[in-house]
């Protein structure tokens, strides 16, 4: 069997999956009924711009080749360049980067960032692979994507198994296709850079950052805070890892984790000592001062929050009801079902959803593009403070659709979006 085709048989057993694409569109097309959106700029809306899907050849380390398959999906550039990040899974296929790339354009639209939508991604299980091969991999699909990518026209970014590093590495192979002349002033063709290769502070933390921030405001609309609150989180990677140690040094406690090799729980979980423990062994299932647990377990574990920060389509009718919780704040892009919604819904538990409460990582994506267009670097105290500003006008943008529209949260989100696409249709119309 080849490294792809047993990387597809790693995905999670019993796992059902839904079409992600097909439940990107539904939460669409209600959210477009409800506002009464243009029938042909929903059309436009609804369908994906560019689609690029590329087949390559790399050399592993022991000398075979191997082909691989990789994407880039451009949903929508009407608000700026197409931006969006890259991730590295066995379960990349087109209709995901299709839901993904959608997703993205709502969330510039909500924090008003100018920027569209897209997503991308290689198909493979990056553990089977050594730091050398996932070099070579990263540059030749760089190479294959060639003009698809670009500064300002298409700024890919870190996403699932991605991090600053393939970001540098996808840099250097842009620059080096380009003339020298223009090499300087191309930086900003790629975001999550190492902050030495041109990356921003606080870059790293921001998809975590945001989600915090979201929860105070959500905490403090009912005269509430984080001190003493619980959490459970899902995925232990940037954005579950960063949520968690922040809600920690807010006063609230980390009652259960979940990663995609297991669940622990414990009375209280040490956000900062469960990450050395994966740093060191790859997962959170080991950690000692914790116990293992099911996966239903996890959904079951009563907690104040719950931040899904790993795939899509995790709350679902058979996940959501299990869910003793609050407030689920979505880390993870499309980890909420339709059905799950509707059973959240129905339970009293409230939704922060994605296309809002992830955008953190997004905005300060768009400042790091402006400082490299600038030749800025700026302080993370200043970057904070204005993805702060960014995200909570977005979310008051989200609270005044749900009041105005008496809609769930995550159709007042796409309301948002959508009417500020309508509007910028409108004013530009159609060509010719
Ligand atoms: P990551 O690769 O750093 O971490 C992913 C985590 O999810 C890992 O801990 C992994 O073990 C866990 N996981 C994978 N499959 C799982 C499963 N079936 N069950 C439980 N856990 C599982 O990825 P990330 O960058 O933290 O991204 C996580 C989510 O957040 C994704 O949905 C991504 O699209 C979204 N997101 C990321 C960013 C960002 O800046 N990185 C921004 C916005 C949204």
């Amino acid at each position: 069997m080849t490294r792809r085709a047993e990387s597809v048989v790693l995905e999670r057993a019993g796992t059902p999956r839904q079409s992600v694409y097909e439940m990107c569109r539904t939460q669409f097309r209600h959210a477009a009924d409800v506002m009464r959106l243009d029938s042909a700029i929903a059309r436009i809306l609804e369908s994906t711009t560019n689609e690029i899907i590329v087949h390559f050849p790399v050399q592993m380390d022991d000398g075979r080749i191997e082909v691989l398959t990789g994407y880039r999906v451009q949903h929508n550039n009407v608000l700026g360049p197409f931006k969006g990040g890259l991730r590295f899974h066995p379960s990349v296929e087109l209709d995901e980067v299709r839901a993904l790339a959608t997703w993205m354009t709502w969330k510039s639209a909500i924090v008003d960032i100018p920027f569209g939508g897209a997503k991308g991604g290689i198909q493979l299980e990056p553990s089977f692979y050594s730091r050398r091969e996932l070099e070579r991999i990263t540059r030749r699909f760089t190479f294959a994507l060639n003009g698809n990518i670009g500064p300002e026209y298409d700024i890919p970014a870190p996403d699932v198994n991605t991090s600053p590093q393939v970001m540098a590495w996808i840099l250097d192979t842009f620059l080096t296709m380009m003339p020298p002349l223009e090499r300087n002033r191309s930086l900003h063709v790629v975001t999550g850079k190492p902050i030495e290769a041109g990356g921003c502070v606080g870059r790293d933390k921001a998809t975590g950052q945001g989600v915090v921030y979201c929860i105070e405001r959500w905490m403090k609309e009912r005269s509430s805070s984080l001190l003493g609150k619980t959490f459970t989180v899902q995925g232990f990677g940037n954005v579950g890892s960063w949520t968690a140690r922040l809600l920690q040094e807010l006063g609230a406690t980390l009652v259960a984790v979940e990663d995609v090799a297991g669940a622990i729980a414990a009375d209280g979980i040490d956000a900062n000592a469960l990450l050395s423990h994966v740093r060191a062994s790859g997962s959170v299932v080991g950690y000692e001062q914790a116990v293992p647990i099911t996966h239903e377990e996890f959904l079951a574990t009563e907690a104040n929050i719950f931040v899904p920060a790993a795939l899509e389509a995790q709350i679902t009718e058979e996940a959501a009801p299990l869910l003793s919780v609050d407030l689920v704040a979505e880390g993870a892009n499309g980890p909420t079902t339709p059905e799950g919604d509707r059973l959240l819904q129905d339970h009293g538990i409230d939704v922060i959803p994605d296309i809002l409460c992830n955008a953190g990582g997004v905005v300060v994506s768009y400042f790091e593009w402006l400082q490299n267009k600038r030749s800025e670097s700026w302080e993370l105290e200043e970057v904070d403070r204005k993805l702060r500003c960014k995200l909570l006008a977005g979310y008051d943008r989200v609270e005044e659709a749900r009041r105005e529209y008496d809609v769930d949260p995550r159709t007042a989100a796409h309301i948002v979006a959508l009417k500020r696409l309508e509007a910028v249709y409108e004013q530009r119309g159609i060509f010719p």
